[in-house]
């Protein structure tokens, strides 16, 4: 609980205690004067009394005036955010207490800015700093007379209204915020681009919610707008605690599953786009959850990301792939890295150490990672990059045209490879512009010095399309599936069979 200490510590004794003595030695000083001036006979005791006793009262007010000011002081302070001048969380709480006692409707809404960690990462707190203290202005703009704003920390702001149909406007006011948000702010010259993800929850008079549980439930949906692809407003709906239901569920199932041995790895050839044969495999994660419902990578990944599983998860991926690998010759090895391994200061360390090991040739791994997982922390990513290109390890671009990459991004990673995703090779068939935009990228890997991957090929025609475009390898249901460990043995074992002299291949 929040407590306000009085910094003067005005107790009872001392509201008594230092008026006497002030009004003591003031009525002495006087009794002296008037003895020393001759005075003292023609004063009575009465008035001195008198006098005694104002002091006294003058003393007592001006110290109650002083605390009193001090408390209020203090008060304010205890609900306000000192770097904007907000009010806090604690007023926040107040205010939907208090307001929640009318009929109307209170409506809720959680700000939280996108991408603030990097700010403070590129350019330090000062300028983070700098930067909340504008964002506060611009929702304290936008808000303007209708709604209250508060700052909750961080950078977490919220704003709250109350009317008939409070909801309807303060969805408006947040769609306005997110389009002011749209234009980078300026601050000492730099151009900051700062988005924000919101959630937005109401209480109405016949369902009246307690203050804390309006602000959980702002904070889950405005989580479902991080997910959703942020710079978005979402209103609360009860099915996001289901889901969050399951996906605690399926976290705990993951944990379980690690030590019950129930995750295994298939391999999907890559094969040469010229003479078709397997030049490389990537490791696919797959999960055997026996009688219970199935699930794909696609859907325990992200969860295993955001609960940090994937860090135990993805070493042990990474520490059977290349012990599998190391039975398949010249192979080279892809494994798929998420964001959060990424970010994780040991990963490298952890890489080494697999490398060292199991003496793997790490010319022949190549790490995926995807855009997004540059994207959220380019700085730390750039620099465990540096340090895993160190050892030997390549870095391969996963999925490249379902984001937002530019060339710049290109070059600045100097990826050695580019996967163009399955949805671009599709459409590419099938549409002039998508075409064009594959050939662009192919064209532009080719002038930075990368190698090009086409992922997903599934006929014929696709195949032949993204060869004549250029690209170096090719991979896709149309020659193989992930399959597991044992079959790529069998293939590659072929392979080789054929490639030797005498062999079919050679022959
Ligand atoms: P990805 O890295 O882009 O992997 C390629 C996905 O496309 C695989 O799906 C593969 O089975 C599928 N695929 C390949 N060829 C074709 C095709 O011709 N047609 C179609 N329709 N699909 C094709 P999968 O195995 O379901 O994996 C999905 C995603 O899960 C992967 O996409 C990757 O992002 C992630 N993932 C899988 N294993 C791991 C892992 O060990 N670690 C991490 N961090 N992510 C993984
Ligand atoms: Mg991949
Ligand atoms: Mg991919």
């Amino acid at each position: 609980m929040f407590k306000v200490k009085h910094p003067l510590h005005l107790t009872s004794a001392g509201l008594v205690v230092i008026p006497m003595t002030v009004s003591s030695l003031m009525t002495g000083a006087l009794a002296l004067a008037l003895v020393v001036t001759g005075s003292w006979a023609s004063a009575s005791k009465s008035a001195l009394m008198i006098v005694a006793v104002l002091i006294y009262a003058l003393v007592l007010f001006i110290l109650g005036r002083s605390g009193f000011a001090n408390i209020r002081g203090l008060e304010m302070r205890a609900v306000t955010d000192p770097l904007t001048g907000l009010p806090n969380r604690h007023a926040l709480h107040d205010d939907i207490t208090r307001l929640s006692r009318s009929g109307d409707e209170v409506a809720l809404a959680m700000i939280d800015l996108d991408s603030f960690k990097q700010v403070n990462d590129h350019y330090g707190h000062a300028v983070g700093d700098l930067l909340i203290a504008r964002c506060a202005q611009e929702i304290r703009s936008v808000c303007g007379g209708e709604a209250r704003c508060y700052r909750l920390g961080g950078d977490e702001f919220a704003a709250v209204m109350t009317g008939k149909v409070a909801g309807t406007i303060l969805e408006g006011i947040c769609r306005t915020l997110l389009e002011r948000l749209g234009t980078p702010l300026t601050l000492d010259h730099r151009h900051i681009p700062v988005g924000a993800s919101i959630g937005l929850t109401r209480s109405t008079a016949d369902n009246r919610i307690a203050s804390s549980e309006m602000l959980r439930r702002a904070d889950v949906a405005m989580d479902m707008s991080k997910r959703g692809g942020k710079m978005r407003c979402t209103w609360f709906n009860e099915s996001f605690d289901r889901r969050r239901e399951r996906v605690r569920e399926i976290e705990e199932d993951i944990r379980a599953g690690i030590t019950a041995g129930e995750f295994s790895l298939a391999y999907q050839p890559l094969v040469d786009a010229d003479d078709k044969r397997i030049v490389a495999v990537e490791a696919l994660l797959r999960w055997d959850r026996g009688t219970r419902d199935p699930l794909g990578p696609n859907v325990f990944i992200p969860i295993a990301e955001d609960s940090g599983l994937i860090n135990p998860l993805g070493m042990w991926v990474l520490r059977q792939a290349v012990c599998d690998a190391l039975r398949w010759g010249d192979i080279t090895l892809s494994v798929n890295i998420s964001a959060a391994q990424l970010r994780n200061a040991e990963f490298p360390i952890r890489l080494g150490e697999v490398l060292e090991e199991t003496g793997f040739p790490p010319h022949q791994l190549e790490l995926e990672v995807t855009e997004t997982c540059l994207v959220l922390d380019p700085v730390v990513a750039e620099r465990t990059l540096d340090v895993i290109r160190s050892f030997g390890v390549r870095i391969a671009l996963d999925d490249f045209g379902t984001g937002y990459a530019s060339i710049g991004f290109l070059r600045r990673f100097r990826f050695e490879k580019l996967k163009l995703d399955r949805s671009l090779v599709e459409l590419a068939g099938v549409d002039d512009g998508s075409r064009a935009m594959m050939l662009s990228s192919i064209a532009l890997a080719r002038a930075l010095d990368m190698g090009v991957t086409a992922e997903g090929v599934e006929t014929e025609e696709q195949a032949e399309l993204v060869r004549l475009a250029g690209c170096d390898q090719i991979q896709g249901w149309l020659y193989y599936r992930a399959l597991p460990a044992g079959e790529i043995d069998r293939l590659i074992a072929e392979q080789n069979a054929a490639l030797r002299p005498g062999g079919e291949r050679a022959a």
